[in-house]
């Protein structure tokens, strides 16, 4: 499947209505093409949620719900930015996630960018890619502790993802990099891409430009807050 290969670790992002592939079924391709080796990990966010337990539904599509309740599956106990992984390497990935912002360094998204892993993008694109979320933490980003939006709870932790409506912009420099390989899954377009290397353009944009991962919908609070300090 678009290069999938024995051993490969891939956090897969995906719209399972333009896949238009059974849930199941895309999930036992994408695990027969890692084999017993590899790793699937998938986002299973809970955002705003009060309350996390690992029952809590996925609110990252249907495709991740199912696969957060495969029975193989673990999932990591962050409250609002957890994920779901099936195969070798599963529980060291996933373990004190709980412990760390989000989508920090050390977090299960950190390290599979440092150890070699791969984004699967499914009928999604860029603005579906958690890990430039990585590379805005690996950068310090100058607006981490700002909540994506106030009336969210924020558990004690004091940095947070936020808004991803402008990572589109990371695809030129991706492509000119020649790092995307693209296909096809099920009906929809599909991108592969190292994470390591969206981290490393992710922190190449953001020193050319710190507000360059912002978007520009004056009702996104985030945004907003952090360009007006910027600027
Ligand atoms: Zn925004």
């Amino acid at each position: 499947m678009i290069g999938l290969g024995p051993g490969d670790r891939v956090l897969v992002h995906s719209s399972l209505r333009a896949v238009g592939l059974d849930a199941d079924e895309l999930i036992d391709e994408l695990l027969a093409a890692v084999g017993p080796r590899g790793l699937v990990v998938m986002p299973t966010f809970t955002y705003d949620n009060e309350t996390f337990t690992p029952d809590t539904p996925s609110r990252t599509g249907a495709l991740t719900d199912v696969f957060r309740r495969r029975p193989e599956a673990l999932r990591s106990l962050h409250p609002t930015y957890s994920v779901a992984a099936i195969g070798s390497g599963a529980a060291e990935l996933l373990e004190g996630h709980e412990r760390v912002a989000a989508t920090d360094v050390e977090s299960p998204l950190g390290r599979l960018a440092a150890s070699g892993g791969l984004v699967l993008l499914l009928g999604v694109g860029h603005t579906s890619n958690t890990t430039v979320h990585v590379g805005e933490f690996e950068a310090d980003a100058p607006y981490l502790e700002i909540p994506f939006d106030p009336a969210w709870p924020t558990h004690g932790y004091d940095r947070f993802p936020g808004c991803s409506r402008a990572f589109g912009f990371l695809e030129r420099p991706l492509r000119e990099r020649g790092a995307i390989r693209d296909g096809n899954v099920g009906r929809a377009l599909a991108q592969l891409v190292p994470c390591r290397v969206v981290v490393e353009e992710t922190v190449a944009l953001l020193r050319a430009d710190r507000t360059a991962l912002l978007c520009t919908d004056r009702a996104c609070y985030r945004c907003s807050y952090a360009r007006e300090r910027l600027s």
